[in-house]
């Protein structure tokens, strides 16, 4: 069925992402502060509005994909916010990143309007974006994810339901926190096993068919010409960033000191992300913390 949808956030996910819903046949007005990331989806078919409140006002649905908690809080709350221009017939879906407590503030703002309101980031990166395969991992309530599901659906194959507002945000920050300490594990074991006279790829398949099997060997492993299609192979182009994975573990780390959490490999991961950064790695593929752990 065809919606209208307001979208906010025209970046390198957001952009991708509007696009898939004109071209699946929604009637969508965007927004975003810099007109060239608005004109690569008027482009397509979409029409654009002079603000967020513009483009959001009697909408079906209204998307944001904004970099951190701050924007949304400014978008969504306040006077001159999209939560008090848009009615509770109108469902809002925030795809950003960001801090499980912000989600849960925004959402419950939301609620207390009557409005149905998810927190669904995503995993997947720009080239899920495009290919309209995201992960959406949402918070909120059934009613709203059921009516929600269609449209994203648009975007992404995998549309999870982790539980209530900031639930999305919570499942996104434990995956990638695993992830960070994989892809560490799995480095130093390949720098361990070469440093003994081991070659990469036949420890790499050896450890694929052992209790060391893990998604960073099976699809992104970090060792150079090991795996042709991985970032590694590369030259460690992204795929996806140092940075946003620093990010991601920064958010883990608050919300882990909130909950008195003990997450002392996540802790250890971000350290080391953070180290890597600041030798001018951030906008390198995340699997490069196996250059850090050598001599490169
Ligand atoms: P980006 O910086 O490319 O895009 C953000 C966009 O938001 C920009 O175009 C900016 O102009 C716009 N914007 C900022 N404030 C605004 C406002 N007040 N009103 C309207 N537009 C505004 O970022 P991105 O890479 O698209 O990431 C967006 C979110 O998705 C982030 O939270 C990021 O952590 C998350 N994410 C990114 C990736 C990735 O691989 N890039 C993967 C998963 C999740």
């Amino acid at each position: 069925m065809s919606s209208t949808i307001a979208f906010i956030g025209l970046g390198n996910m957001g952009g991708p992402m509007a696009i898939n819903l004109v071209k699946a046949g929604h009637t969508v007005t965007v927004f975003d502060l810099v007109p060239e990331a608005v004109k690569t989806v008027t482009d397509v078919g979409a029409s654009s509005a002079d603000s967020a409140v513009g483009a959001a006002t009697g909408v079906d649905f209204v998307i944001t994909m904004l970099p951190a908690g701050r924007h949304v809080e400014s978008v969504y709350l306040g006077d001159s916010g999209i939560l008090a221009a848009v009615g509770s017939d109108t469902v809002v879906i925030d795809c950003s990143t960001i801090d499980a407590a912000t989600a849960r503030k925004v959402g419950a703002a939301a609620k207390e309007r009557g409005i149905g309101m998810l927190d669904a980031p995503v995993s997947g990166g720009v080239a899920g974006a495009a290919a309209g395969t995201l992960s959406f991992m949402c918070g909120g309530d059934d009613a709203t994810f059921a009516k929600a599901k269609p449209v994203l659906e648009a975007m992404g194959k995998n549309i999870f339901h982790a539980g209530d507002n900031g639930a999305g945000q919570v499942a996104k920050i434990c995956n990638n926190m695993l992830l960070s300490v994989l892809m560490v594990g799995t480095s130093e074991a390949l720098r361990l096993g070469i440093d003994n006279g081991l070659d990469p790829q036949r420890l790499s398949e050896i450890m694929l068919a052992s209790s060391g099997r893990n998604w960073t060997l099976e699809v992104y492993n970090p060792s150079p010409g090991v795996m042709e299609t991985a970032p590694a192979s590369k030259d460690y182009q992204p795929g996806f960033m140092v940075d946003l994975m620093l990010k991601d573990l920064g958010l883990a780390m608050e919300t882990a000191i909130a909950s008195s959490s003990s997450t002392p490999m996540g802790a250890l991961a971000r350290s080391l992300y953070a180290s890597h950064a600041r030798k001018g790695k951030g906008k390198l593929d995340f699997s490069s913390i196996y250059q850090y752990l050598g001599d490169e």
